[in-house]
């Protein structure tokens, strides 16, 4: 059963839970209790057939107090703007969590990028730059990919911006093209800093030295994330999409499936070859494993689902997979959640690394990029593994306590004036 509750209050309801375990002044939880700001457009673009469409689009600045806004834009048909102030929300305390020097922020088309072409995409992505360029900015509020946006998206919008300023500022926008200023490393990051983590914690967390996996979602976080543990010797044998699933239990052919992904068809047309029998999507979470990472949208695992997980373990490479319900249902069953503020950061990190890039104008070599990321995430993952067994609390409220500490100091450092 769906809750009735938005995806804007279950999310403050893990700050209010974090928000017990420390002695913090009222004014920072009413300060992070609702978003700074919020600006919603309707962006009008040219079809092809020479017609004029209208589309819904947001940018939520969420809290600026650690430094600019930072976060995706993403292009869905179901976004709203319950989801964007939601997914803000979680950017502010992902960027506190990794100790980088930003507030959260997000952006959202309501649109299905699959039903334009080529040039309605680009002509969508610069209407959205047209509208929001007094609000984005390198110091100010810097854009990134998220669901269904890509490095292309990220450099026609880099161009768009360009233009309207009269010069270019790479660092207005992270995820862009290695020809305009994007990262080495960056397109893998998400799902890196989570395998980073997930290394990091195997001894504590008494890993098997070969995982069963499944991974819910097979796009940019589920695709990298199955490669890099499969090159481990661990076992990736579930996979879904938004259209279907398939699963075999001596492990997926990857290469199949990423061929799949590549000529635009569902990892559910793979099934009957390679030994992949088809599953239904809904039926992924209760598969045979000791890893779930779910790496596809929100609210995927709740109090219907949760109780069918096998895995012993979850990674959230999505951004709020688990619902409250779920949650409470999962660490009762004993499942250990690595969160999506932890466990996804890995994404906007190497963004940051790309900002600081673009700033300084020299460029690290891919190997420098994945030690700086495993280094912090490490450091913070471990930070919160210890939190978690010293207050025997959860991995998501010890996360949600580590950047709350953050914030608070912050948010009491700039006074009271604002
Ligand atoms: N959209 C990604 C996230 O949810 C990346 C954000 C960024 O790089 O700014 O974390």
């Amino acid at each position: 059963m769906m809750s009735d509750d938005s995806l804007f209050d279950d999310a403050l309801s893990r700050l209010d839970e974090a928000a017990a375990h420390l002695n913090i002044d009222a004014d920072v939880i009413e300060k992070l209790k609702f978003p700074r700001e919020t600006t919603k457009v309707r962006l009008m673009i040219r079809m092809d057939d020479g017609s004029r469409k209208s589309f819904l689009a947001w940018r939520c600045r969420y809290d600026d107090t650690r430094g600019p806004t930072k976060g995706g834009i993403r292009f869905h048909p179901e976004a709203t703007i319950d989801e964007v102030e939601t997914l803000a929300f979680w950017m502010t305390f992902k960027c506190a969590v990794m100790n980088l020097p930003y507030g959260g922020g997000k952006g959202a088309v309501q649109v299905d990028p699959r039903k334009l072409s080529k040039a309605e995409v680009e002509r969508l992505s610069r209407a959205y730059i047209q509208a929001f360029s007094r609000i984005i900015g390198p110091d100010r509020d810097i854009p990134a990919p998220d669901v269904y946006t890509n490095s292309m998206i990220m450099g026609w919008m880099a161009d768009e911006y360009a233009q309207i300023v009269g010069q270019a500022e790479p660092a207005v926008i992270t995820g862009k093209p290695i020809a305009l200023g994007g990262s080495l490393g960056r397109s893998d990051a998400t799902a890196r800093g989570g395998y980073y983590l997930v290394r990091h914690l195997a001894k504590d967390l008494n890993l098997a030295p070969s995982l069963r996996v499944a991974v819910q979602g097979f796009g940019n976080a589920g695709q990298h994330i199955a490669r890099l543990l499969a090159e481990d010797g661990h076992k990736i044998v579930a996979v879904s999409d938004s259209e279907g699933a398939v699963f075999a239990t001596d492990g997926l052919n990857l290469d199949a499936l990423f061929a799949a992904k590549n000529d635009g068809r569902s990892v559910a047309t793979t099934a009957g070859q390679h030994g992949h029998t088809a599953l239904a999507a809904d039926d992924l979470v209760g598969v045979e494993c000791e890893l779930l990472v779910p790496a596809a949208l929100e609210n995927m695992i709740d109090e219907d689902n949760a109780g069918s997980v096998k895995a012993k373990l979850v990674l959230e490479l999505a951004n709020g997979p688990v619902t409250p319900e779920g949650d409470a249902i999962l660490a009762k069953n004993g499942v250990i959640v690595l969160p999506d503020i932890l466990a996804n950061a890995g994404g906007v990190t190497v963004s940051y690394f790309e900002w600081v890039q673009n700033r300084q104008g020299y460029y690290w070599t891919v190997e420098e990029i994945h030690v700086r990321l495993r280094t912090i995430m490490e450091r913070e993952g471990q930070a919160i593994w210890e939190l978690s067994r010293d207050k025997g609390i959860t991995m998501r409220t010890a996360a949600y306590v580590h950047a709350l500490s953050r914030l608070a100091e912050a948010i009491e450092a700039h006074g009271t004036q604002n």
